[in-house]
């Protein structure tokens, strides 16, 4: 399965996508957990990602897709995986169904997890005073979730165009959450689209 995990800052896609690919037994390809990796590492992309990241920006759509897809080709990906924190913006998104398309496969679905915007911002001021996350001033944490909403929300449309979308209330409890996970995969499995209307 080709899981794309989509969702605001603050919904609770990290906890579930742990879960999610123990579920699946697929790799977990996390471009931000890469990106923090490679800042670590001080490599180049790392180095050219660094302020971007710290001020809470993306970073630019084509670093970000010659990084995905050098994952991608890697042989454990062959039997699948779960995408979380990539595609960002509709250009990414392109750029991934064209690359999908070349290697003769596609996306088996989306799974978004929908959390209103006064408890996302709630959730990610006490992320930041309970780990100390200084960098995660108010103005920060609010310019992730605008930007989150300018540029990554339109690929909900994206995606329901193509029947593939698969909508989640995170604000559920975890386990409940997962449950309607588990529920959302044996539809994808069974080859049962959301309906258009939703
Ligand atoms: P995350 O852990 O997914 O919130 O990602 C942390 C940071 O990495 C983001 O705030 C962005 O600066 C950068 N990043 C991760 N994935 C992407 C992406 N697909 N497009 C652009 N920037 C990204």
């Amino acid at each position: 399965m080709r899981i794309i995990f989509l969702g605001p800052p603050g919904a609770g896609k990290g906890t579930q996508a742990g879960r999610l690919v123990n579920y699946l037994q697929v790799p977990h390809i996390s471009t931000g957990e890469m990106l923090r990796q490679a800042v670590r590492e001080g490599t180049k992309v790392g180095q050219q990602v660094q302020l971007d990241m710290k001020a809470g920006r993306l970073v630019p759509d084509a670093l970000i897709i010659a990084v995905t897809q050098e994952r991608l080709v890697e042989p454990d990906c062959a039997k699948g995986f779960l995408l979380d924190g990539f595609p960002r913006t509709i250009l990414q998104a392109d750029a991934l169904e064209r690359f999908l398309a070349t290697e003769g496969t596609e996306i088996s679905g989306t799974i978004e997890l929908r959390v209103p915007q006064d408890e996302l911002f709630r959730r990610l001021m006490a992320r930041a005073q309970k780990e100390g996350r200084t960098d995660d001033t108010p103005e920060v944490i609010q310019g992730r979730l605008n930007e989150y909403t300018q540029r990554t929300q339109p690929l909900v449309e994206f995606y329901k165009a193509r029947n593939l979308h698969f909508p989640i209330n995170g604000l559920a409890a975890v386990d409940d959450v997962f449950a309607e996970i588990q529920s959302v995969v044996a539809r994808i499995r069974a080859g049962q689209p959301q309906p258009k209307t939703e």
